[in-house]
């Protein structure tokens, strides 16, 4: 089967995608995911058209198709929040028109969080807000992150995830992203798979699965925490991961890593070394490597 492996890169304004590209070639990966910005801000610079062509063409050289490459919305936009929804609308909008001109097709969105409101009315504000970002000008899909139900987060369950797109006029243009960690953590048993896929089939429908993110986890199952692990250091483990990469109904699917960078040593809390040539390596082995975590630390 061909796998479609990557994990989240960079994405500096003075080096563009180029820079993205760069980084998800040198771990080995064929499609990476990036914010277009810095994940916990707004922020967002002009895109250089130099460098995007450059980086289209070093993907071309190296076999990546950019439709499995994946922009994730920065994680502060809620459009559930009334108080924030017009910005939030407008700043999803500009999103969408920067993935067009990039030539990215899937955006994650974490749907919103409920912010003095009930959840049903959160999951409103959430598919009002779509229909204002969604239309036929942009060959642009919203994919809606399955959460770990931290706090107030809606998209604990495909039930919700299905009740807001189901108010979503453009069908065509919304999709989910699912993280195996965020499952866990939400009560999901990702041991087995196969059962979770005939569940989404039935509430959602497996076709409208763009991405997967491929966590382990800190916590255990149900504990609506959100930490992500290393793959196979947590208590999702190699082989349920395995399973999931290679699952043939997700066969096309990019696997997207947002593991956690390694820390110089077990005291440090700084985490510096990014994990994903080593992680990737180990996957396309399928063999758990006990070490992984030192032999990182002696590398760098
Ligand atoms: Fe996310
Ligand atoms: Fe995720
Ligand atoms: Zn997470």
């Amino acid at each position: 089967m061909d796998l479609i492996i990557g994990s989240h890169v960079s994405y500096k304004n003075n080096m563009g995608l180029l820079g993205s590209v760069k980084e998800a070639i040198s771990y080995g990966a064929n499609t990476f995911m990036f914010y277009t910005g810095a994940p916990q801000n707004t922020m967002r610079g002009e895109i250089n058209d130099k460098l995007t062509s450059e980086a289209l063409e070093l993907m071309k050289e190296n076999n990546m198709d950019i439709s499995k490459v994946i922009v994730h919305a920065p994680y502060i936009v809620n459009l559930a929040n009334m108080n924030n929804f017009d910005f939030s609308v407008s700043f999803l909008r500009k999103e969408v028109e920067r993935c067009n001109v990039l030539g990215m097709k899937y955006l994650v969105l974490h749907p919103g969080s409920a912010v003095n409101c009930s959840r049903e009315e959160a999951i409103n504000n959430i598919s009002n807000g779509l229909n204002l970002i969604l239309d036929n000008d942009y060959d642009v899909t919203i994919l809606l992150e399955t959460m770990a139900g931290k706090g107030n987060e809606i998209g604990r369950s495909f039930e919700e995830l299905k009740s807001i797109i189901d108010k979503v006029k453009f069908k065509d243009k919304i999709g989910v992203c699912i993280d195996t960690c965020h499952l866990n953590d939400a009560g999901y048993d990702i041991g087995n798979f196969d059962d979770i896929l005939d569940l989404f089939d039935k509430v959602i429908g497996i076709d409208k699965i763009g991405c997967i993110h491929v966590n382990d986890s800190k916590n255990d199952m149900g504990s609506h925490k959100d930490r992500h692990e290393n793959i196979g250091f947590g208590n999702l483990g190699f082989d349920a991961l395995i399973n999931i990469i290679y699952n043939s109904r997700l066969e096309g699917i990019p696997k997207i890593l947002e593991t956690p960078y390694v820390t110089k040593d077990d005291n440090s809390k700084e985490r510096e070394y990014p994990p994903y040539k080593y992680e990737i390596e180990m996957i396309k082995n399928k063999v758990f490597d006990n070490d992984l975590i030192t032999k990182i630390r002696e590398d760098n």
